[in-house]
């Protein structure tokens, strides 16, 4: 039976529970509305760890005022059925009133990652991710954390907090799960109208355009991201946030690809903000 746990006492007994029984505990951190990226992660969790939780935790501390916290969709009935499929054995479910009772005062910031990249955009988002994070960690205490590369600064970010910390705990990052088209999984993706949904695979083809210029010599960043823009130009409800080639280890820039790169995009389409990234191997 999956158990659903609302309060983070009582999420914390169950850990406390398990660890004593020599468990070990494997932590999917995830928003909701699941799909296969989320899926992707509680099966490597279920395979590798002897208790999968997942928490579903739609935190406004990582939301900007003008941000879609509001209509950010929801859907815990069928998530329920998804991650018990999945072989989840407790779901962590807190109201925002557990998880940031009135007086609330402590943030966890890393510095620079942070303000870079989806940060310059987003002021303050990974403040908020990364306070969440180190809340479900000290809940959960979990001995393995299951992250998505689809959110690569994220997860870059949760690592160097996780090191600098000394956190007693191991990161998982795991392959970013696509649609057909190439679309990057996305629970934003429901947002889309169909005509949006259609030039949204732009992304993923800007990237793979980027790969194979660089397989055919073209070194120059600045080179790429023109070749990459002119590409995402070309649909009508695309329009660019950002588009950056760095080190794929600490988010450096980088002067020429060589050694592991990292190529990220953000692009609005229409009125929805989407992210993707590939390593490429230089
Ligand atoms: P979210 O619910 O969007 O906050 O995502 C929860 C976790 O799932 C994060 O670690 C994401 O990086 C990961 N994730 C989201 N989409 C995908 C995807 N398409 N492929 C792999 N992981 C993903």
């Amino acid at each position: 039976m999956m158990k659903l746990i609302r309060d983070p006492r009582q999420m914390h007994l169950f850990s406390a529970k398990a660890r004593r029984a020599g468990r070990t505990i494997g932590l999917v951190p995830t928003m909701g509305y699941l799909h296969e990226g989320h899926l992707s992660l509680a099966h490597r969790a279920r395979r590798d760890m002897d208790i999968t939780v997942m928490s579903i935790f739609v935190n406004p501390a990582q939301f900007g005022p003008k941000e879609d916290l509001k209509k950010y969709p929801r859907d815990l009935k069928h998530d329920m059925k998804l991650a018990k499929d999945a072989g989840v054995d407790a779901i962590f479910y807190p109201s925002t009133e557990a998880m940031y009772p009135d007086g609330y005062k402590t943030y966890v910031g890393v510095r620079e990652l942070s303000d870079i990249l989806c940060g310059r955009s987003r002021p303050g988002h990974f403040t908020g991710v990364t306070t969440v994070v180190v809340k479900l960690f000290n809940i959960v205490e979990c001995d393995v954390v299951y992250f998505g590369q689809k959110d690569a600064q994220q997860a870059l970010i949760i690592k160097k907090m996780a090191a600098d910390l000394n956190m007693p705990l191991k990161i998982k990052v795991m392959p970013i799960i696509r649609e057909k088209d190439g679309l990057a999984m996305s629970s934003r993706n429901k947002y889309l109208s169909p005509g949006e949904r259609r030039d949204a695979a732009v992304l993923h083809k800007a990237l793979l355009l980027a790969k194979s210029l660089i397989r055919r010599g073209r070194k120059a960043p600045a080179y790429l991201v023109s070749r990459m823009k002119d590409l995402i130009r070309k649909k009508k409800s695309a329009r660019i946030d950002y588009i950056d080639i760095v080190d794929a280890r600490d988010l450096s820039p980088v002067k020429s690809i060589k050694g592991k790169v990292l190529i990220l995009l953000a692009v609005w389409i229409g009125k929805t903000r989407l992210i993707d990234n590939i390593i490429i191997n230089g």
